[in-house]
């Protein structure tokens, strides 16, 4: 009797472990509408890396989020006012970040200004291999429209003097390149056909704003009105008060700036706004590691896709200050026990 169960049990288990095999792949398949680009965490440098074309990494620190925040997409408060607004050009502000003692402050600080901002759509790019549990919870919850991308920067690359967030801006534009991606291309390329030579967007407008800086809300009123490049005055920066480009008859014709001068475009990575127009139209354009000297990461961008002369003038032809590149003091953890010494464990 008893053998005859353990022989019928042999003969199911393999059966039974077969059957639970394929459930557990079958929920752990992403769902259509999570498939493309518009997966939580999507880092186009995974792709480019392992030339894996899943674009969906889930993390395991993904089961523990609420559900209905699966979706990169993070919605304002209200999405009617996203809708309402829609003839207002969108404005992606691509935020590079990294983990450190002010990180969620620094967010913070943002995500207060950010979300008094109609049709704003926030790309943080965390300078990490994967998303954080900090970053995905804050962004759940900050009710700003928001797409969470990660890429890490090489270890080579994270030395004092080196230009900072490199990859993380690339991420950002790679981003929307891949979004606004025109979808025939593929079919066009197969039949031999030129694809058109300018191809019509959405109107919008791309700024890189850092953690770390202070945000007007008029300056984004400024903005959104950006054609191709349109540039403005960036308070506390270059060891003076402000720098700002110098304006004659509507047009810039120099730079007010206390530092290399010499700099094409002496501005600072807060100073400028571009049309999605045009990043989506030269989309060769990136910042660049190599042969990019300290402080010249803004100029080479843009001399990629613009010219001095064609720069539009905000700001009331560059004479207010709406930006300031405030600099966060490094904190004082001197007290802090090197073991926890809490009896609770707090996110800080
Ligand atoms: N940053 C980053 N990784 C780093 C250092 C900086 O992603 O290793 C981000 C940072 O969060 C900020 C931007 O890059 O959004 C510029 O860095 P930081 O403010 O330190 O540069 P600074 O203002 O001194 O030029
Ligand atoms: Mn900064």
């Amino acid at each position: 009797m008893k053998s005859v169960f353990y022989s019928r049990f042999f003969i199911l288990l393999p059966w039974v472990l077969i059957v639970v095999i394929i459930i557990d792949i079958d929920t752990r398949r992403p769902s259509i509408s999570n498939r493309v680009p518009t997966a939580r965490h999507y880092s186009p440098y995974w792709k480019h890396r392992n030339g894996r074309a899943a674009l969906m990494r889930p993390q395991p620190s993904d089961t523990s989020m609420a559900s209905g925040t699966t979706n990169q997409e993070q919605l304002t408060s209200s999405d009617n006012q996203w809708a309402k607004n829609n003839s207002l050009p969108i404005i992606y502000a691509i935020t590079p970040t990294y983990s450190r003692p002010v990180q969620k402050a620094e967010l913070t600080r943002l995500a207060n200004t950010f979300r008094q901002v109609p049709r704003l759509h926030w790309i943080v790019v965390e300078d990490s291999p994967h998303p954080t549990d900090l970053v995905s919870r804050f962004l759940s919850e900050a009710s700003v429209r928001a797409t969470h991308l990660h890429v890490p920067t090489p270890r080579r690359y994270k030395r004092s003097g080196l230009p900072r967030a490199t990859e993380q801006r690339n991420a950002g534009l790679a981003w929307l390149r891949q979004k606004y991606q025109p979808k025939t291309s593929h079919h066009l390329q197969r039949s031999g056909a030129q694809p058109p030579v300018q191809q019509e967007y959405p109107a919008g407008v791309v700024f890189f704003a850092d953690d770390d800086n202070t945000y007007s809300l008029e300056l984004f009123q400024e903005m959104r009105t950006t054609q191709k490049v349109s540039v403005w005055p960036v308070g506390l920066v270059g060891g003076r008060r402000y720098e700002r480009p110098v304006v004659e008859n509507g047009k810039v014709v120099g730079w007010y700036t206390g530092w290399r001068a010499d700099r094409p475009f002496a501005i600072d990575m807060a100073g400028f706004a571009v049309s999605l127009q045009v990043i989506l139209s030269s989309p060769k354009a990136v910042f660049k590691r190599r042969g990019s000297q300290p402080g010249m990461q803004e100029s080479d961008f843009l001399k990629q896709i613009t010219t001095v002369q064609e720069l539009e003038p905000k700001a009331n032809n560059c004479t207010k200050v709406l930006v300031w590149h405030t600099r966060t003091e490094k904190v004082n953890l001197a007290n802090e026990p090197k073991h926890p010494q809490d009896t609770i464990k707090i996110e800080v």
